[in-house]
């Protein structure tokens, strides 16, 4: 580790909690010291020296095209020549929606936020105003920002009212969220069973990426709609970390499944702070100016973030993108999987369309994991080690067991061949 990237945090933590400003971005849980980088391109992160590491971050999700794309920075450059932000309606916020809801059928009407937490904590807002309920129902091991609502886990028993999970967030408001375990179609049963029309609304990750990468099964989200539908509850996808990265659809369309309102976030801003939440016009049409339930912004829609967005959607729609970076990350994960064979470590993967999750699980006969309780039963410690041998070798994973990787488009062979080559190294060096 360089003496300067080291200075470069100390000075940070003087004036910065823990010197970052969003938790995971600390090692906290890998240990040592966070990477300071100043800029990337294509696949690639350059640290403050200068060292080119191999990106599977993209800055959490959102560079799915690959670093400063030129279109993009492109685009954000004439925007930015135009004026930064008007506090009015500009016609760019129109094309982003339009498109979205072309994209995404079962959005009909949708507003942008700032950010992922704001998408999801407004949804939340409106689904209760639009039941008239307050009781809403989140799942172990998925993430929705950090909103009071949502900062809250399972109480003691199952099917108790929840606990906060971060101090400051009142008891009182945890009671009203109920945190069931993920990917389990009977706990939704029992769920609805008890609080049946008490429900506003049900919040999932429709592919969590939030605790590593959990693809859950087709029953699962089929009984989720069936319950919502049959007790009148809103089913919220929160596709801020999916939407438009495991599919052009997002998860939606790979399940099949018709959400009552979805949030956005991360890639519909290539790279700037954007989010966004719609869905049925019904439900929708009950925001203010058109209804009584409130939600504003005095950046939302900013047109630099807007103006990226469409750059971006050019390319996403182009027939064949999805299927050239799914091949992509197909030759990544299967090449980790073989090398892992080889030295006989356990490892198991999950990847659908620029997404992935590898778990290095304690014994042969563990499969790979279905929920966040499988998830925390994995080995941490082999993890770290692959970490940080990757990390030696310029390569860039998320800094966490309990994070998803991402691919972009600009991922070539040679990365992807150099990835590899490393995990052998590295898998070699844990077998022994
Ligand atoms: N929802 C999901 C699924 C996320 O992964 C995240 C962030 O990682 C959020 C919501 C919150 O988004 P933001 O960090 O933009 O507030």
């Amino acid at each position: 580790m360089s003496t300067k990237n080291e200075q470069l945090f100390a000075q940070a933590r003087k004036h910065i909690p823990g010197g970052v400003n969003s938790p995971v971005r600390a090692f906290a849980g890998v240990g040592g010291t966070p990477i300071f980088m100043h800029r990337a391109s294509g696949s690639k992160i350059y640290d403050t020296e200068d060292n080119g590491y191999i990106d599977y971050v993209g800055s959490w999700g959102p560079m799915i095209l690959g670093h400063a794309h030129p279109k993009v920075i492109d685009a954000v450059k004439k925007a930015a020549d135009d004026g930064l932000s008007f506090g009015t309606p500009t016609p760019f916020e129109t094309t982003v929606a339009d498109k979205i809801c072309e994209i995404v059928p079962s959005v009909e009407m949708i507003r942008m936020t700032n950010s992922g937490t704001e998408a999801t904590m407004s949804a939340i807002r409106l689904a209760r105003g639009y039941t008239g309920r307050d009781k809403i129902v989140k799942f172990e091991g998925c993430y929705h920002g950090h909103s009071d609502s949502l900062l809250v886990k399972a109480g003691s028993g199952m099917l108790d009212i929840g606990e906060p999970t971060s101090k400051g967030v009142p008891a009182d408001f945890a009671k009203h969220t109920i945190t069931i375990p993920y990917n389990d179609p009977q706990a939704i049963k029992d769920c609805f069973e008890k609080w049946g029309d008490e429900i506003a609304c049900v919040i999932l990750e429709p592919i969590a990426g939030n605790m590593n990468m959990v693809v859950p099964t087709q029953a699962f989200h089929d009984t989720l709609r069936a319950e919502c539908t049959a007790n009148d509850a809103v089913l919220i996808f929160d596709e801020v970390m999916t939407g438009f990265r495991v599919g052009l659809g997002g998860a939606q369309a790979h399940f099949g499944i018709d959400p009552d309102l979805t949030c956005f976030g991360k890639i519909i801003g290539a790279g700037l702070p954007v989010g966004a939440f719609g869905g049925k016009e019904k439900i929708m049409s009950c925001i203010a100016p058109l209804g009584g339930v409130y939600q504003a912004g005095t950046l939302s829609g900013n047109p630099l973030a807007m103006r990226a967005g469409i750059a971006m959607f050019e390319d996403l729609t182009v027939a064949g993108f999805y299927d050239e970076l799914s091949a992509k990350v197909d030759k990544l994960i299967s090449g980790f999987q073989a090398a892992a064979d080889k030295h006989g470590i356990n490892l198991r993967t999950n990847n659908v369309g620029g997404m992935f999750g590898m778990f290095f699980v304690k014994d042969c006969d563990t499969t790979v994991p279905q929920n966040f309780n499988d998830v925390t039963q994995c080995d941490m410690e082999a993890f770290n080690t692959f970490f940080h041998g990757m990390l030696d070798r310029g390569i860039y994973l998320a800094p966490s067991a309990y994070e998803a990787g991402f691919m972009s488009i600009k991922h070539s062979d040679a990365d992807i061949d150099a990835s590899i080559k490393a995990a052998d190294e590295i898998f070699a060096e844990m077998a022994t």
